[in-house]
């Protein structure tokens, strides 16, 4: 019996740590296109940009660890295409035969055909990705961020924690509207402006500035050209599918990722996790997410082994939405889905409850770390929206 799990990331590593647990004793084979061990994103745009931060990714696990879990590790070995019948990857390597598969191939930045052949202008993606902008922002680098996300803003936080000049350009009037809704996505606005970022919203990139092949500017919808040695895009990622295209595996319409059931499941012996899977979630009336969050990739990369290794008990994949972001010195969370009817937004610092119909499906809070977690747990039990507003009165008092 083998289980293939490609993905040598967060939800890959999970697989492989609960198939583990679960005490399947057969081959695990784990598949990855990076050179590192799995190591963890996040840090990439918040410590590892700072001065005093880490100088190196750290692995989530060491690599005899991972040995001693029983895992084959092929690192930078691309998956090339996957046959779901005939149960095989093909990848850079040579073919890997299974008997069951873990997708956990997660997103892939999206970059700026502009931005082609000209340096200082990177995504905020890997480990190279965040060397390239440490070094840029150690050498005093003006910097200009393309999208007003949440990567891009953590960019913008890291430059201004060391006084560096940052803007922001955002194509849409207010930030985070999709994310967060646009009353969050407003207030959000403000804690760029309180730290100094020069925040362009409704503007377009039309191009770029370089000498000797060297970004200098970044050219606006506006005619003005702001200057830049370092450019960071940060307008979204994509699902890493392309490996799939002729699998037979539903992949979404819209961008491509894998179409899974409630169980994580795409195809039989085939599960998929994190970044790259759409589950339907019960939970919301049955929409189906595709979440680039860091606790659903672990929670999905867990339980899609889980259910490869005994389909016959797999369960339901129904947890509730969960981020965080740094932003200058504010923790910034969200638990739910921002589609509502209704966004009230109340105080201290800022909590935001979001209704569907009688009951609460989203919350957003700045510094309040010690509610976020009671407001998961009445979306998860579908509490009253009455109750959750006297309970934000509560903490608010
Ligand atoms: C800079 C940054 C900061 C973040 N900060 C936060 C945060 O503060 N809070 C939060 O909740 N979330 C955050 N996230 C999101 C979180 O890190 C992701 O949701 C998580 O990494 C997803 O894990 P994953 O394993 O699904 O996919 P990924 O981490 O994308 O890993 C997928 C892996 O698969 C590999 N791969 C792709 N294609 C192939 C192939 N064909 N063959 C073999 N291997 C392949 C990739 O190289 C990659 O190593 C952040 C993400 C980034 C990039």
């Amino acid at each position: 019996m083998t289980l293939a799990v490609v993905g040598a990331s967060l939800a890959g590593l999970r697989a492989v740590e609960s198939a583990r647990r679960t005490g399947y004793p057969g081959r695990i084979v784990l598949i990855g296109a990076e050179e590192h061990l799995p190591y963890d994103r996040p840090p990439l745009s918040k410590a590892f940009l700072s001065p005093d931060g880490p100088r190196a990714v750290e692995p989530f696990l060491p690599a005899e660890e991972l040995q001693e879990l029983g895992v084959e590790l092929l690192l930078g070995t691309r998956a090339l295409s996957l046959d779901p019948v005939a149960r095989l990857v093909d990848t850079a390597a040579g073919p890997v035969s299974y008997d069951t598969l873990v997708i956990a191939t997660g997103a892939t930045a999206r970059v700026l055909p502009a931005a082609a052949g000209i340096s200082g202008i990177h995504p905020l993606r890997t480990a190279e990705d965040a060397a390239a902008v440490r070094s840029a922002l150690d050498s005093g680098a003006r910097t200009v961020v393309i999208g007003a996300g949440f990567i891009g803003s953590e960019v913008a936080s890291a430059a201004r924690k060391r006084d560096l000049p940052v803007s922001i350009v955002e194509s849409l009037d207010t930030p985070l509207v999709r994310a967060i809704g646009p009353e969050v996505g407003s207030v959000c606005a403000e804690l760029h402006r309180e730290a100094g970022t020069d925040l362009r919203l409704g503007t377009d990139v039309t191009g770029f500035e370089a000498e000797n092949g060297a970004v200098t500017g970044v050219r606006l919808s506006t005619g003005e050209v702001l200057p830049a040695d370092l450019v960071v895009t940060g307008i979204g990622a994509v699902p890493a599918t392309g490996w799939l295209r002729d699998s037979g595996i539903p992949l979404h319409e819209r961008d491509g990722g894998v179409i899974c059931d409630a169980t994580l499941a795409a195809a039989p012996g085939v599960y998929a996790a994190g970044d790259v899977a759409h589950v339907a979630n019960s939970l919301f009336d049955g929409e189906l997410m595709r979440l680039e969050h860091w606790t659903n990739a672990a929670e999905q990369g867990a339980a899609a082994a889980r259910h490869a290794l005994d389909p016959a008990n797999a369960r339901e994949f129904s947890a509730v939405p969960y981020f965080w972001s740094d932003w200058y010195a504010h923790r910034i969370q969200f638990v739910g889905t921002p589609r509502a009817d209704e966004v009230v937004v109340t105080g201290p610092g800022c909590t935001a409850l979001y209704r569907r119909g009688d009951r609460i499906v989203g919350a957003f809070t700045i510094d309040r770390p010690r509610d976020i977690m009671k407001y998961r747990k009445r979306i998860a039990a579908r509490a009253p929206w009455r109750e959750a507003v006297a309970f934000a009165t509560e903490m608010a008092a």
